[in-house]
């Protein structure tokens, strides 16, 4: 089956960023078969969301980044666990102690629901990547969590690529800084990136579908192809062939090189 074919089959798809339609947001290059893709979807109808893992990135930042790298998309057009997060909490105003970067900052303050507080009053921590964490934002959060508030982690990867302070390379994100709070204040966290029940279930709900009518195209075993637990198609695109060490049950995953068109899906099975 060709990737336009199986396209055809679905109303909408959740696509991944980073390492599928750019190689990296803070320092983003497009492949060169992204655009045609997102080109394809518009000129079909088709709904999609470009569903990534980074939300020390605003939904606008990230729409800036991809738009100097190329690809012209909205800010409603993506999904981050910022998003999710949010999404979660929707309804009566929140008090929230937030720990996060800009983008996390951002989206908050935008959010008519949260109010950011740095006091005790915070019934919700939230956290996401920084990394200009201090041992003194840590400690009040696991006060706060000793005390009852909940945590959301933004995202739950343990590490990241990224460039800060002209610097690249891995960081240690919110996964890894979650640990150790929900170790110490004996607490367990609702984590709000792929591949949570979380983030795809509030992505699936923003485009409106059910999970069999919509595709996952992603570069990531870890959290793209698990979107088969949820019972959504996956296209996995990794550009060197590699296969995946392990096939996920629930939904069919498939293996491609590229983005394009006319490329030709391999079929996994389970096992
Ligand atoms: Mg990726």
């Amino acid at each position: 089956m060709k990737l336009a074919e199986l396209l055809d089959d679905k109303r909408a798809v959740l696509l991944d960023i980073e390492g599928t339609l750019v190689t990296c947001l803070e320092e983003p290059e497009l492949f060169p078969d992204a655009a045609e893709l997102l080109a394809y979807l518009r000129r079909t109808n088709k709904k999609f969301l470009l569903a990534t893992n980074t939300a020390r990135m605003s939904r606008a930042q990230i729409a800036a980044a991809l738009r100097r790298a190329g690809l012209e998309v909205s800010p409603r057009e993506i999904v981050t666990p910022m998003t999710v997060a949010l999404e979660l909490i929707r309804g009566r105003p929140k008090k929230v102690f937030l720990i996060g970067e800009a983008g996390h900052v951002i989206e908050a303050a935008e959010c008519e629901w949260v109010e950011l507080v740095y006091d005790e009053s915070a019934e919700i921590v939230m956290l996401g990547a920084c990394r200009d964490l201090t041992y003194q934002q840590l400690n009040f959060a696991f006060r706060l969590l000793l005390k009852g508030a909940k945590l959301i982690v933004v995202g739950g990867d343990l590490y990241a690529r990224g460039c800060r302070y002209g610097e690249c390379g891995v960081f240690l994100m919110e996964g890894a800084i979650a640990r150790a709070l929900e170790e110490a204040a004996g607490v367990r966290g609702v984590r709000t990136g792929k591949p949570s029940v979380e983030f795809f279930r509030t992505a699936l709900s923003l485009l409106g579908v059910s999970a069999k009518d919509a595709l996952m195209i992603g570069d990531s075993e870890r959290t793209d192809l698990r979107a088969a637990e949820h019972g959504i198609d996956v296209v996995l695109v990794r550009r060197d062939g590699r296969a995946p060490t392990e096939v996920p049950k629930g939904a069919r995953v498939f293996l491609a090189r590229s983005l394009k068109l006319n490329e030709r899906l391999i079929e996994l099975t389970v096992g």
